[in-house]
């Protein structure tokens, strides 16, 4: 079967570039392949159970719509969050696109006033207390669904692309790429325990950060130019509300960058969930991480986000993928399969959590899929040095950041260590075969997946 185009992975870089695509040429014949199912048929078992029963490929994490479908979906307007593509298209563009999305959003009827747009007393206070503690903050604005409206956006989507007659192809891993001459002729996917090709001049892989190790297998077997990446490695800290209030009041998400005084290393928070809940991304059986998101209609008392250190490896180095994997490997075995948790107190006293200790705490945490322990003995000490010190410069922004009520979740990690060759229509050094999102090792976040799927897509129907 030929396709004008096939994207592979069906999350947001790709949902939103079969719409541009669909929506500028409704005769262009389209699939979009994913390795998960389809969205309503997204059911995560704990929903019921409230314990993950360790399906082979996790609702959660994989299929159609991606990763943004159990997302918070807090949509930054500005270029500067969310990746950095505009390295390599310059900003003006990314900043358009973006605006194009979320009139996307609107005629959808998401139409959200983004938070952060002008400064009261508030703010500005919290913004001199960055400025005296050399944290940067980086103020955009952002607008927030939830965890709730993000699925209701997406379904209605998927909906419009199944009408207009875009196909899908679920339960398909992708194997391989067919390359001839240098250029891209379709790809392979085993489903249902057999392989199946389907041919097309134009692939678009926006694989998602799930799938960024099949995306490096296939570079190295293709010699698609492409460089090894930084890797995010961290914590998901969970906090009472009171503490985050006025962060979380005026800002939703105040997006801090602070370079550390003993390595001079790059930390920053990432994905702030106000009243948010801990959720647990399950890769493989010993590839656990921690993440979070937030409701727009259900609460909790708690805040969380991360606190990520990125690491770039000099040579000869060349493997964070494998290095970050092994050490999220360590903490699994620590836990037998789950996250492991410790509270700032014990870890600054030097000595495992356990659930006696926690529940003398006034913070309770919003999952129950972490096993109470010791963090150190998962967490490279560069790493954990750089996490305590950003905890407490964070303190000093925030007070009572870094109390004995602050948990720490391990390990948080953001697979994004190769770095694809892309010009400025995301094509790679492969004729007709373009890499967009969280994948591509530009994209980190929903704004910039939109818009590299997008910039894809349109270089495609021209
Ligand atoms: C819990 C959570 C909360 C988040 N909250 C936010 C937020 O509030 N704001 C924000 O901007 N970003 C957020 N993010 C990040 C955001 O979701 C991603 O940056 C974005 O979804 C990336 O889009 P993508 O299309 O590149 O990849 P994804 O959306 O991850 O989609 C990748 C797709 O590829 C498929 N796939 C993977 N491997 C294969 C394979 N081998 N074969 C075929 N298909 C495959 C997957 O099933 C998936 O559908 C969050 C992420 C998580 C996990």
């Amino acid at each position: 079967m030929k396709y004008d185009i096939i994207f592979v992975g069906g999350g947001q870089a790709s949902v939103f570039g079969a719409y541009e695509a669909i929506t500028k040429e409704p005769s262009k014949k389209i699939l979009i392949v994913d390795k998960g199912r389809m969205l309503r048929q997204r059911v995560c078992p704990k929903e019921k159970t409230d314990e993950c029963v360790k399906c082979p490929t996790c609702a959660i994490i994989y299929g159609v719509s991606g990763a943004g479908a159990f997302s918070d979906s807090k949509f930054n307007m500005d270029y500067r969050v969310g990746g950095d593509v505009h390295t390599v298209t310059g900003k003006q563009i990314v900043n358009e696109t973006i605006s194009y999305v979320a009139g996307i959003y609107k005629e959808f009827g998401f139409d959200e006033t983004p938070v952060g747009l002008t400064y009261n007393e508030k703010m500005e206070e919290i913004k001199r207390k960055c400025i005296e503690n050399n944290v940067q903050l980086v103020d955009t604005p952002t607008m927030h669904l939830g965890t709730d409206g993000s699925r209701e956006l997406y379904t209605k989507i998927v909906d419009v692309l199944l009408e207009k007659g875009v196909e899908f192809s679920t339960g398909a891993d992708i194997e391989d790429l067919i390359v001839e001459d240098n250029a891209v002729k379709g790809v392979v996917v085993s489903k249902n325990g057999e392989m199946e090709s389907y041919s097309s001049d134009n692939v678009v892989m926006g694989v998602g950060r799930s799938g960024a190790k099949k995306m490096m297998k296939l570079c190295k077997k293709h010699n698609i130019a492409y460089k090894a990446g930084a890797i995010d490695l961290g914590v998901r800290v969970e906090v009472p509300d009171v503490v985050m209030k006025d962060i979380n009041k005026n800002f939703y998400e105040a997006k801090m960058v602070y370079y550390t005084e003993k390595y001079k290393d790059k930390m920053r928070t990432f994905c702030s969930n106000p009243s948010g809940f801990i959720a647990v991304e399950k890769h493989s059986d010993d590839v656990i991480l921690a993440n979070g998101h937030a409701y727009k209609n259900k609460k909790s008392t708690n805040t969380n986000l991360a606190l990520l250190c990125t690491k770039t490896f000099t040579e000869p180095f060349d493997q964070p993928f494998e290095y970050a994997t092994a050490i999220a490997r360590m903490s699994s075995m620590l836990t037998s399969g789950k996250i492991l948790m410790q509270s700032y107190g014990d870890l600054k006293a030097g000595r495992r959590s356990t659930e006696e200790r926690l529940s003398r705490l006034n913070i309770i945490p919003t999952t129950e899929d972490y096993v109470a322990g010791d963090i150190a003995l998962a967490c490279p000490k560069r790493i954990l040095d750089n996490i305590i010190e950003f905890i407490e410069v964070h303190d000093k922004v925030t007070p009572g950041f870094a109390s004995s009520d602050l948990l720490l979740y391990f390990p948080e990690i953001k697979f994004r260590s190769t770095r694809v060759i892309i010009d400025k229509n995301m094509e790679t050094s492969i004729k007709g075969l373009y890499s967009v999102g969280d994948s591509s090792g530009y994209g980190s976040g929903l704004n910039i997946a939109a818009v590299m799927g997008i910039l894809a897509a349109r270089n495609i129907v021209g």
